[in-house]
């Protein structure tokens, strides 16, 4: 069975001319794919190719089989089933400037940082292009005729560690005659894995670069993410800094406070040094807790302080904002309370 979804145009096009259909389908069917419209209802085909279609092929992989919508502020988490019954998470919150959607881009991640609940049963499989297009349909379809607008990739997985599915799912999302998401709409997290970030760099692919750094010297950092133990802070942000040049993109970083860690204000400090000179932005996050991990976060005082002391640095920063506290929001933790509910 061939996922469409996640073929490029010129690929339909090879794909229907092997099965003796015109070339202009193509188009018509692509424009469908990526609407969310299922095989039988994509009323300008014959009525031949429509019932073939569904015997070879598939036309949405994902499905979103839990909706939870936060009483605070309105964000949904999703639950999307994959067609070999694995499952991934997605968040949808909506800003002043529109809805975004937060999708996974592995079932599971190997990256191993010590405070994140998505890595604790290691990475099952990357997903396809057509399953990471597969969210934002599914999402889109439980939005009342809205339609996401922004993509962060900040679910379960290392986007760079599934490198080809995820540009090629950068350059379907961003196809006019698709969803039509610029890059300029989407944001890219990463730990730091240092050779493909460079390698992106020639992708031509202008997005918001996002490096999950957590830590102001490579000490702190090898004590909560093994990726630091391959790659030096300084290596890391040299990657970053040539994104920034080919890109134009200042650089997001992100720093989730933990207690007894990297919260102290001497950290801020140490931060505010090394990010000197850097077109970036620092995102300060309190740490979710996950009761899996003996972590702790902070308190409010901390993180003001920890943000007072990036200012007085002249450095660009500010606190991101929790959402949907109230239904396991943190990377992995609605997936794993499923999975231990549906294996009782
Ligand atoms: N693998 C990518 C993207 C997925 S994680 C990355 O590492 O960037 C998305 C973001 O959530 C990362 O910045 C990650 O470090 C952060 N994160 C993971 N667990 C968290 C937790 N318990 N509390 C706060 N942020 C967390």
């Amino acid at each position: 069975m061939t996922e469409l979804l996640g073929l490029y145009p010129e690929e339909l096009r090879e794909w229907l001319q092997a099965r003796g259909e015109a070339a202009f389908r193509a188009k018509q069917l692509f424009g469908w794919l990526h609407r969310g419209v299922p095989f039988a209802e994509m009323s300008n085909l014959p009525l031949k190719l429509r019932e073939l279609l569904p015997k070879e092929a598939v036309d949405c992989p994902v499905q979103v089989i839990r909706e939870r919508t936060s009483r605070l502020d309105g964000t949904k988490k999703l639950l999307f089933s994959l067609r070999d019954g694995n499952c991934v998470e997605g968040v949808l919150m909506r800003y002043q400037y529109g809805i975004t959607l937060c999708i996974s881009t592995q079932v599971g991640c190997r990256m191993g940082c010590r405070f994140c609940a998505s890595t604790l049963s290691g990475c099952i499989r990357g997903l396809s292009a057509a399953e990471m297009l597969g969210e934002v349909l599914a999402a889109n379809g439980v939005l009342d005729g809205e339609q996401v607008h922004n993509i962060v990739l900040m679910g379960s997985g290392e986007p760079f560690d599934n490198y080809d599915n995820v540009v090629r799912f950068l350059r379907l999302a961003g196809h006019p005659e698709g969803l039509n998401i610029s890059p300029r709409r989407i944001s890219l997290s990463t730990c730091g894995l240092v050779p493909q970030i460079l390698r992106f760099s020639g992708e031509g692919i202008p997005l918001t670069m996002s490096l999950s750094l957590h830590a102001p010297n490579d000490e702190i950092r090898r004590q909560i993410m093994p990726i630091a133990a391959k790659y030096t802070i300084r290596e890391t942000l040299d990657a970053c800094r040539e994104y920034l040049r080919v890109s134009g993109r200042r650089i997001v970083l992100e720093y989730a406070l933990i207690d007894g860690v990297n919260a102290g204000i001497e950290h801020a400090r140490e931060l505010a040094g090394l990010l000197r000179g850097l077109q970036c932005h620092v995102n300060v996050i309190p740490l979710n807790s996950v009761p899996e991990r003996n972590l702790r976060g902070v308190n409010e005082q901390q993180v003001s302080a920890f943000l007072a002391e990036l200012k007085r640095c002249r450095i660009s920063a500010t606190r991101r904002r929790e959402m949907g506290d109230d239904i396991e929001g943190a990377c992995g933790q609605l997936r794993r309370k499923y999975m231990e509910e549906t294996e009782l």
